[in-house]
């Protein structure tokens, strides 16, 4: 059996697919876990997405508490003797992951970009040296705790015929050394990279903070694009604020288009935007290593290229 959680909706339904891959070689059924009250909808969304049974927990977990998660999720994988155990690598799975892997007595390997079989046993591959290169390292315990990082593997097609078991489980959980003093929201300023479908992203290319409106045009060009940025652009000259900086330390996204402006590819940068449908990049070096990443590349000064490009599309659209 695979199990699968997370508190994410979206990121749950990317572990049904790869939890799917692994059920096929092993034989087994995927598992997956709501913790908290759901509606019936919510829960048949993920058998439409590929799950064949859907377990929804009522336990007196109240917020998030990684130790009372950990204590559901142990009683779980016992009750469906689950083999595999995939969770989402967000801020609440990175926490639980582990937590539940010492209840089982077993490993955990964290941010796997894939899972796969290979003699018999589970191997997983994560990203090294920023991206530089690929560990691939093969779980020597069982069960096998992994955690997967969202955006990672796309979610099957919604099957409104797919049929499943939906069962609903009374978990008891008791009370830990752990107390949460106080939550405090981050502040969302405004944009949310990770779920654009277009990004016009800007590097140091850019000679200063007012010209950013040439990549907002073009965005406003592209059916209203999302402005991202490298590290620079937003952490050391804050021209942007840190919402928009794509890359290992800031957001990873996934859009149909990214556009790389005056943005050199540096690899920390790469590992935000790798998993991008089309890349376009524009850059005066046309030896800049982000044409490696490109799949259309314009080697020129974006002082010239950007109002060119802006009067195409317009000009294409009418
Ligand atoms: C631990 C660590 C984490 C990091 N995390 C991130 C991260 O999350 N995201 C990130 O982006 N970086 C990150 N970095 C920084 C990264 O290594 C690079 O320094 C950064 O990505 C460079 O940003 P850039 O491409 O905008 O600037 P530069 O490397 O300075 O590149 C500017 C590019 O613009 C081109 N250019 C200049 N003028 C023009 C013009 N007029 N027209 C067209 N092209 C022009 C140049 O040819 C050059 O290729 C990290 C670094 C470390 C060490």
């Amino acid at each position: 059996m695979v199990l699968i959680y997370s508190d994410d909706i979206d990121i749950t339904k990317e572990l049904i697919a790869k939890g799917k891959e692994l059920a096929d070689e092993t034989g087994g059924k995927v598992i997956s876990t709501i913790i908290g009250e759901v509606d019936e909808e919510a829960a048949n969304e993920l058998i439409y997405h590929g799950s064949d049974e859907v377990i929804v927990v009522d336990a007196e977990t109240g917020e998030f508490k990684a130790d009372k998660y950990a204590q559901v999720l142990n009683q779980l994988v016992e009750k469906t003797d689950s083999e595999i155990i995939l969770i989402g690598s967000n801020k609440n799975g990175k926490e639980l992951a582990p937590r539940l892997a010492v209840k089982l007595e077993t490993g955990c390997v964290t941010d796997c970009t894939d899972l796969y079989f290979e003699d018999d046993a589970l191997t997983a591959e994560r990203i090294a040296y920023s991206g530089k290169a690929i560990a691939v390292q093969t779980f020597t315990s069982k069960p096998y705790v992994a955690t997967i990082p969202p955006k990672n593997f796309d979610p099957l097609p919604k099957d409104e015929s797919r049929q499943g078991e939906i069962t609903r489980e009374k978990v008891e959980v008791t009370e830990t050394g752990l107390r949460i003093i106080d939550i405090q929201e981050k502040e969302i300023k405004g944009v949310n990279v990770e779920d654009a479908e277009i990004i016009v992203s800007c590097g140091r290319g850019f000679d200063n903070k007012e010209d950013i409106e040439l990549a907002e045009e073009l965005a406003g060009s592209l059916r209203g694009a999302t402005i991202g940025c490298s590290r620079p652009v937003a952490a050391d000259l804050k021209w942007l604020p840190e919402d928009h900086w794509i890359g290992l330390s800031g957001h990873k996204v996934k859009p149909n288009l990214y556009v790389a402006i005056g943005i050199s590819g540096q690899i920390q940068h790469i590992a935000g935007m790798r998993d991008s449908e089309t890349v376009v990049a524009i850059n005066e070096n046309e030896d800049a290593p982000i044409f490696e990443s490109a799949d259309y590349g314009i080697v020129g000064d974006l002082y010239e290229v950007l109002p060119k490009l802006i009067d195409a599309i317009n000009e294409e659209k009418g």
